[in-house]
């Protein structure tokens, strides 16, 4: 475990107390019966420390430089509340992401639109918000913002500089084969730059790229930064000036016992210094530098809590304990054989014996959410808790089975209330309509 803090145990800044799982000052079991599960809680406090150690240690190693979170990784008007007084930017990929990050009182001028299919009334709605960025990720959109501006509007390119990061391999997005980006090595990167000088409603400000997500190796975003400076030398020499290099995010964190990542401090410290050295070596001018750090903000901030139900045992083979989440909730076990820790949460500090499978509660066979896991012995009506939920868990999840997507309660110092407010099943039929044609179906 990766803090030496005695009753933390190494996922974000939760702890044991009494034998008990805390969050934010609050008892994690307690809440379970106070607002029920499945339940999503947040720890505002461990969001606002990591977003504002990755702000503090721009500004002090590279200080040209804007830290954008990354919406997609968890998305709710309170979240913007959290980071955008701490001067965090934002970046959002969808029309709906951006109306969030406006309600929660985001600046437009601080506001990155990526995406790889932006629609017209996306790109329309972006600019008449005076959206501060395009990422372009195709000719079809700079077409789109032409047609659709009537002022030039700041863009950069989406390029890909050819790295695999080494995560798992649907998380990827730059390998050559991605629907991401423009190429640099086979010169599209460079010829759709070129080509942007036509474009009157277009001013070029740079370009982006992501290399993937939950990385752990620095010399991933070193490779990176590399091939983007090197990049940029050619732009340079085709006349072509680049003030804002976006490194993206993917910065890994701590989902299970094998996972060792850095602090999110040292990942970024270590790109922002390699990045001057980049940029000093090759005697470029120095871009102002944007990092999109997502997963690693919001991730540890977060722990599902879920009660347990049914229990069975098949002879020879394995006991499934199912819970009242599943895919809906968590739908990156069923996505990427994701892997997670789980403990009870009233006696958190028992390892316990017993080989489990997780299974959740929708209709599929893959609707598992932990296989062969130890713990201690369980009977129905146990809350258990599994962590590194903050990211990509509210954000991905479906009324699959018309299942109601849990609540996101925000804890902080001792103190309880939702983010997001659950569902009811009024909520789930709210958009369902019967059309009057129906009437004549016998
Ligand atoms: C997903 C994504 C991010 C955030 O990645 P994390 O792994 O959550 O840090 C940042 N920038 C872009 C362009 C992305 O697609």
């Amino acid at each position: 475990m990766k803090k030496s803090n005695s009753n933390r145990i190494g996922f974000g800044d939760i702890s044991i107390q009494n034998h008990r799982l805390n969050v934010g000052g609050c008892d994690a079991a307690e809440l379970a019966k106070e607002y029920g599960t499945p339940l999503y809680v947040f720890d505002v406090n461990y969001a606002v420390k990591t977003a504002a150690a990755y702000v503090d240690v721009l500004k002090r190693e590279y200080p040209n430089s804007t830290v954008c979170y990354a919406s997609k990784a968890f998305c709710c008007k309170a979240i913007y509340r959290i980071i955008a007084p701490l001067g965090l930017g934002a970046d959002v990929v969808s029309g709906g992401e951006l109306y969030t990050a406006l309600s929660g009182g985001m600046n437009p001028k601080k506001i990155y639109f990526h995406g790889n299919n932006k629609t017209e009334e996306e790109v329309a709605f972006a600019i008449k918000s005076s959206v501060g960025y395009f990422v372009v990720d195709s000719l079809h959109e700079l077409e789109l913002i032409e047609k659709l501006a009537y002022s030039p509007q700041n863009v950069l390119f989406r390029v890909n500089p050819g790295v695999e990061a080494h995560t798992h391999r649907f998380i990827q997005t730059t390998t050559p084969d991605s629907k991401f980006g423009f190429s640099i090595a086979d010169g599209t990167a460079e010829s759709v730059i070129l080509s942007a000088r036509k474009y009157k409603n277009v001013n070029f400000v740079g370009i982006a790229c992501h290399i993937g997500s939950q990385i752990f190796e620095p010399q991933s975003f070193e490779i990176a930064i590399d091939k983007m400076t090197d990049f940029i030398v050619k732009l340079n020499s085709l006349g072509v000036q680049v003030e804002r290099l976006d490194l993206g995010g993917g910065f890994g964190v701590h989902y299970i016992e094998e996972d060792r990542p850095l602090t999110p401090e040292q990942y970024m410290a270590n790109s922002a210094r390699y990045l001057a050295t980049a940029v000093k070596r090759r005697g470029i001018t120095a871009p102002h530098l944007i990092f999109e750090p997502g997963r690693s903000i919001v991730g540890e901030a977060g722990l599902t809590l879920y009660t347990v139900g049914a229990i069975k045992t098949i002879k020879d083979l394995k006991t499934y304990v199912a819970v009242d989440g599943g895919m809906f909730d968590n739908p990156r076990v069923s996505l990427y054989d994701a892997r997670y820790t789980f403990v009870v949460a009233d006696r958190a500090d028992e390892k316990g014996d017993k080989v489990y499978s997780i299974a959740g509660k929708c209709c599929e066979s893959g609707d598992i959410l932990a296989d062969g896991i130890t713990l201690p012995e369980l009977k129905s009506g146990d809350v258990l808790a599994t962590f590194t939920t903050g990211a990509y868990h509210y954000s991905m999840a479906s009324n699959y089975n018309r299942n109601a997507i849990p609540p996101v309660v925000a804890v902080k110092d001792g103190k309880s209330a939702y983010m997001v407010k659950p569902q009811t099943y009024e909520d789930l039929i709210r958009n369902d309509v019967i059309p009057l044609f129906l009437e004549d179906v016998k």
